[in-house]
């Protein structure tokens, strides 16, 4: 996943960014002592993160917008006429700091957040809404806009001139430009009522996920959890203020290892239970009612733009187009991913009867008794693969691919600041030794980071008075090293690692001329592609060589543990594939709804699941009420988690591209890809496809790579 931050990025017109490290000619804004208004005097003009603290961001903010704002009316206000110039480019390039600053705040508030930080999050984002509202609902400017509009076929434009005209065009009319007084007023109220739900949203997810604890002083609990997971439990029950025992949390690397070695029914049973009844409990951080709220002003802001639903709505922006679209490719897989999970619920009750435990098999049960069938079925152990998969090397690793396949070279930077001691941080070098960008990579879970995995843009490449190149971080909640045990990475965790980094070589290779057209600002459903196809990469033997050695002893990963890897992996894959779409169907349920959403959040999500068949042991990846991908954000993914599976439709079919050549290194085929992701949003996702594969993609390679076929 990625790029909460991107999303409300889009949805308002402010772009351009700092130059590298040319003094501006421009005049500073007054507040120069505030370090986030400055030049920066840094390598490659990164952000003083040692010289930036939370209180300074509220405060920028303030002058930032204000001066932006200005930037706007001076803009709606000219009395020349309207060029592609003074109007299309000049709103590009307005909004210098404003841009820069919020993509620094939305990038250190979800990785290392503190109370300050939340609290300023709680004024930005409602105040970043109305800025929006204050820019795409100016009909001044939308009339210069319209006029430059009018005439685009006169007017001579390059293909990216003529791209950003359409693209800035088409953000007024989605926003809503042509709605009329109260009309318009009503959805300056949905958008600002928006911002503060989903921050609200976001905030009880955070504390509700860090105020659930499961202690045991009970070391058999703990079944065969691997010695660097336990003591990393035995630290945390130290930092909960216990004398003794081991505490597990609701983060996935605590969570996810538990629930696979504990033999005890009752302690996973309590801890999938919190993890599943996360901000549904009721109480202050309950997120029911703000979901709903948020459905139904989504809902509402839809119709007044005229389409029958907020799915629709987005939708019309995005390569499917519309729900229907959606739906009818996700229930072409869904029944063999069905049947599929059915009969690996099978063998896994089979094999909880043959233990001779009583009672019915459940979703707690689910993922011990999965790595109980691997360990007899496939005679493998996945705590046998981590010492494999420790974090440096795997990060070596895509590195080490990065550079087979692109010649590109890494150089680790010691004079860089950092938000987190922890982060490592990076030059990205062309094979002739030219500065490509800055990777920032920061590793471990704690409590002031958001869960999951993704990829800011701190600077966007662009290219108008000389390039601008990228700034870009990865984010990952791996386990933290601890003691003796450094951080080893489950398969899975391993793959996401690769995954993040194909969303940073999206940023990274961007080589277009106008930052909104740049990197991963592109539609949703393209966005997953360049990351999920690198996961293709990092599964085969051959790869997996490269980099996949013990920490210890150095020794590179036997083949037939990568043959019996292999298989294992291919289990479970049911299981993998309805949890997701379960969550890609409850995101299209709550926002393809045309009337009446619904208050009773939880009898609703029951009755979507129902009609699809879902099976009692596998909730959705995501249930409402922690769904933060569609929920923490005013726009985020709502009506686009399906967006990973349509790409993965792609990245498939781009990987065969590679796999046919007899080569998983072609050195044409991957210029072809790397000019593709070099591209941006200059192009449409499916023109910028076919340039690449020389068709559209084909659904076989996925059908087969999912044993569906
Ligand atoms: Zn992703």
């Amino acid at each position: 996943m990625k790029r909460t931050s991107i999303a409300i990025m889009s949805s308002i017109l402010l772009f351009a960014s700092c130059k590298d490290t040319t003094p501006e000619k421009k005049p500073e804004p007054k507040m120069t002592k505030n370090p986030l208004l400055t030049e920066w005097n840094t390598p490659h003009g990164v952000p003083p993160f040692d010289k930036i603290k939370s209180s300074d961001y509220l405060p920028a903010f303030k002058i930032a917008l204000k001066e932006n704002q200005d930037e706007i009316t001076a803009i709606s206000e000219s009395t020349e006429t309207p060029t592609f110039q003074n109007t299309i480019e000049a709103l590009e390039f307005s909004g210098k700091y404003l841009s820069r600053l919020q993509r620094i705040f939305y990038a250190v508030n979800g990785a290392n957040t503190d109370d300050t930080l939340k609290a300023a999050a709680k004024e930005i984002t409602p105040a970043m809404a109305a800025h929006g509202d204050f820019v795409n609902l100016n009909a001044k400017l939308y009339d210069r806009v319209k006029a430059v509009y009018d005439q685009k076929d006169k007017l001579n434009l390059s293909p990216e001139e003529a791209r950003l005209l359409e693209e800035t065009h088409k953000r007024f009319v989605r926003a809503g430009i042509s709605l009329q007084g109260k009309a318009q007023d009503r959805l300056r109220e949905i958008n600002k009522r928006l911002a503060k739900l989903s921050g609200d949203f976001s905030e009880n997810l955070l504390d509700e996920t860090n105020a659930f604890e499961y202690h045991t002083k009970d070391k058999k609990e703990l079944g065969n959890l691997p010695a660097s997971l336990t003591s990393l439990a035995v630290e945390e029950a130290k930092n909960r203020k216990h004398k003794d025992g081991y505490s597990f949390t609701l983060q996935r690397p605590s969570i996810n290892p538990f629930l696979q070695s504990s033999p005890s029914r009752e302690a996973r049973k309590k801890l999938f239970d919190g993890y599943a009844m996360r901000a549904n409990n009721d109480n202050d951080n309950d997120n029911k009612a703000i979901l709903s709220e948020m459905a139904t002003l989504r809902l509402e802001k839809a119709k007044l733009l005229g389409y029958e639903s907020h799915a629709a709505y987005i939708l019309s922006d995005n390569m499917a187009e519309t729900p229907e679209a959606v739906y009818g490719f996700m229930d072409k897989l869904w029944p063999s991913a069905l049947a599929m999970a059915k009969s690996e619920r099978e063998a896994l009750a089979k094999k909880m009867k043959s233990e001779g435990v009583s009672g019915t098999f459940a979703g707690s049960d689910w993922r011990h008794y999965v790595e109980k069938v691997r360990k007899e079925r496939y005679n493998f152990d996945e705590e046998e693969t981590r010492p494999y998969f420790e974090v440096n090397a795997v990060r070596d690793g895509v590195f080490a691919l990065a550079k087979e396949l692109f010649g590109l070279t890494f150089k680790e930077r010691s004079d860089i600041p950092k938000w987190h001691k922890d982060q490592q941080v990076f030059e990205v070098l062309e094979a002739d030794g030219k500065h490509l960008g800055i990777i920032y990579m920061d590793f471990f879970a704690r409590p002031s980071k958001r869960g999951g995995a993704w990829m800011n843009a701190l600077r966007s490449q662009m290219n108008v008075d000389g390039m601008v190149t990228p700034i870009v971080t990865n984010n990952f909640n791996y386990p933290a090293p601890s003691g003796d045990s450094p951080s080893l990475l489950s398969f899975t965790e391993a793959e996401t690692l690769f995954h993040e980094f194909g969303h940073a070589l999206h940023g990274l290779f961007s080589n277009v001329k106008y930052e909104s057209l740049s990197g991963t600002n592109v539609p949703r459903d393209f966005v997953e592609f360049p990351s999920q196809v690198m996961e293709n990469w990092m599964s085969e033997p051959q790869v997996l060589r490269m980099f996949a050695k013990h920490y210890k002893t150095g020794e590179v990963i036997p083949d037939v543990m990568i043959k019996k890897m292999k298989d294992a992996n291919s289990f479970n894959g049911g299981f993998a594939t309805v949890e997701y779409m379960a969550a890609a169907y409850l995101d299209m349920a709550w926002h393809s709804k045309t009337e009446d959403i619904p208050t009773d959040v939880n009898a609703f999500e029951a009755a979507a699941m129902k009609k699809l068949g879902l099976i009692d042991e596998i909730i959705p990846r995501y249930r409402s009420t922690y769904f933060g991908h569609i929920f923490s954000n005013p726009v985020g993914y709502s009506s686009g988690y399906y967006s990973y599976l349509w790409s993965e439709v792609l990245d498939a079919d781009a990987f065969q591209a590679f796999k046919d050549t007899g080569n998983l290194f072609d050195p044409a085929t991957a210029k072809r890809y790397r000019k593709m992701l070099s591209m941006g949003g200059s192009q449409l996702g499916m023109d910028l496809y076919k340039g690449f594969r020389g068709s559209e993609p084909e659904i076989e390679p996925l059908l087969k790579k999912k044993g569906f076929k």
